[in-house]
């Protein structure tokens, strides 16, 4: 049974409540949910889950099912079994998603300011990275660092979209990533929009004014491969 994705259309819901779909070993699955599962580089979010008689069930981390809208919610060690019906009150870590959320949305920029292809992205709580297919001596930590914190400074609305698999089909040139392909089969795919500055399939969650990244630094710069060459942000202190 398909779990309803509340991130997708509000990334900013830090509680919801739900029904237990399905429990297995593998984790919790609900009607709903607002814990976004490890995918597209972005990691899972983690939390608690509150019970109708008040116990407070910790959520470590959060993993994408058996198909795209599925959603598995791993319980930490220890956790009491979850009846299938019963009802939770759902809370993410909130402070640690903000983060990922400007995290994310940050490598959207670096991804327009280091015009060469992405072979591969993470982003963390601590740190966010993007590889390029490029030479390493066209990098440079200073120039990234300017031009990200000069688009961060523009404080641009995102906005999302949704297109058809046709469309995107005719327009391959959206697809920046190579090692991360927008997924498919659902008809339509999900577009951010950072009007002026970026547009590319995503289904992570993203800030509402990329002036809430607030600033970055590059960490660093180094080689991983013949086409993977790292580059390594955190959030800059303000
Ligand atoms: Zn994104």
């Amino acid at each position: 049974m398909p779990t309803e994705l509340l991130f997708r259309e509000d990334a900013y819901l830090k509680s919801a409540d739900a029904r237990v779909l399905a429990v297995s070993e593998r984790g919790i699955e609900l009607d709903r949910t607002v814990f976004y599962p490890l995918g597209g580089g972005q990691a899972g979010d983690s939390g608690a889950l509150m019970r109708a008689n008040g116990e407070r069930v910790i959520v470590s981390d959060t993993r994408k099912g058996e198909s795209a809208d599925r959603v598995l919610h791993l319980l930490a060690p220890g956790s009491p079994a979850l009846e299938i019906g019963e009802s939770l009150t759902l809370e993410i870590d909130w402070e640690r998603r903000y983060r990922l959320m400007r995290l994310h949305t940050a490598l959207h920029l670096m991804s327009c300011v280091v015009t060469a292809p992405v072979t591969g992205g993470n982003i963390v709580p601590d740190k966010a990275r993007l590889d390029f297919d490029i030479d390493l001596s066209q990098l440079n930590a200073e120039h990234i660092e300017r031009e990200t914190n000069a688009l961060i400074a523009s404080a641009v609305a995102t906005e999302t979209a949704w297109i058809t698999d046709a469309e995107l089909d005719a327009q391959p040139e959206l697809v920046k990533t190579m090692s991360v392909q927008p997924p498919r089969g659902a008809g339509r795919v999900r577009l951010l929009k950072i009007p002026g500055i970026d547009l590319q399939p995503c289904g992570g969650t993203h800030v509402a004014n990329i002036a809430e990244i607030g600033a970055i630094r590059v960490l660093k710069i180094r080689s991983e491969g013949k086409h993977n060459k790292r580059v390594e942000i955190a959030l800059a202190a303000r």
